[in-house]
């Protein structure tokens, strides 16, 4: 796997393979690679034929100065785990190579990202992430990019900027890969102590327990939402927000009629987590299976 740091040398490096052809993936991410992020790595290496992994700490979608100062930032393992999962181009392009100065353009998708992630971190953060991927899918012009569930609000709002801006890309969503105990992985986990590492269960416990009450029938909104907002509670987390919404539209629902994702946020300490559980009416019938498992989200 060849490490390049340029748009020029990017584009030079897969010039070869489009003239060829040859399918595209992009896998982008911010580093700190865990199972979850390798997990989109090696499914993009069994479905394209050329795999190019982004690592760019995009300092445009952090809305706290603490949070970029102390994101993990491991490139060289990161180069070490990419290759092995099967990427064959690590794009690790400088802040300068990527925001130029005299830079002056964002692209902004409008109401999805005012709500949730956006209604917590600010417009900025948003702009930052459909800037960022907007230009990473003008450098790599991929035929696929994968995105993790982890993310729901990210995914939704990545498909509609696709779609208004006609980009010819495919978005593909893959699962949220989770800690044999359930935590959803993600880079800000290592920022944990062991005391915040067990608390930080609260989050898929409060899915899992509106899962719970929804396989056994209950199909009001509030009432799923509440019992998970309780459970964070009586686990000593104040839940930053919980929401049941179209998988679609994130727009509210009130009753559980078709599939919903139940999205929630809280800090555990200094850091901040967001987990979700993707609910289904035949999932209420017929039970799925409960977290913690690979299988939800
Ligand atoms: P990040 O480096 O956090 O920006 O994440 C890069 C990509 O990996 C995003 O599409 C995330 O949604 C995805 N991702 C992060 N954590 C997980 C996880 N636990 N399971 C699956 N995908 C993930």
């Amino acid at each position: 796997m060849r490490t390049v740091r340029t748009v020029a040398a990017l584009r030079e490096a897969l010039r070869q393979h489009r003239a060829a052809g040859r399918g595209i993936g992009l896998v982008p991410t911010m580093g700190a690679l865990h199972e979850g992020h390798l997990s989109l790595i090696r499914h993009a290496r069994a479905h394209d034929d050329v795999v190019v992994v982004s690592l760019f700490v995009n300092p445009a979608q952090f809305n706290e100065r603490s949070d970029l100062e102390r994101y993990p930032r491991t490139e060289r393992r990161d180069a070490e785990l990419a290759g092995a999962a099967g990427a064959d181009l690590l794009f690790a392009p400088s802040a300068e190579e990527v925001y130029p100065p005299g830079f002056a353009t964002a692209v902004e998708v409008l109401g999805l990202t005012e709500r949730l992630e956006g209604a917590a971190r600010g417009s900025e953060h948003f702009r930052g992430v459909t800037t960022v991927v907007t230009k990473l899918l003008c450098m790599v012009d991929p035929d696929v990019a994968y995105f993790g569930q982890k993310d729901a609000q990210q995914v939704v709002v990545i498909r509609r900027l696709v779609e208004d801006l006609n980009l010819p890309v495919r978005v593909e969503a893959l699962p949220t890969v989770r800690e044999p105990d359930g935590l959803a992985m993600s880079s800000r986990n290592a920022l944990l102590s062991p005391a915040e590492r067990r608390r930080a269960l609260a989050l898929p416990a409060a899915l899992e327990a509106a899962r719970a009450r929804a396989a056994d029938g209950e199909r009001t909104a509030e009432v799923l939402v509440q019992t998970s907002v309780a459970h964070m509670r009586e686990l000593g987390v104040e839940p930053e927000y919980v929401a049941l919404m179209d998988p679609d539209t994130l727009e509210p629902i009130e009753e559980l009629a078709g599939a919903a994702l139940l999205a929630l946020a809280a800090r555990i300490g200094d850091v901040r987590l967001i987990d979700n559980v993707l609910l289904a009416p035949e999932g209420a019938s017929k039970p799925r299976r409960p977290l913690p498992g690979k299988a939800l989200a």
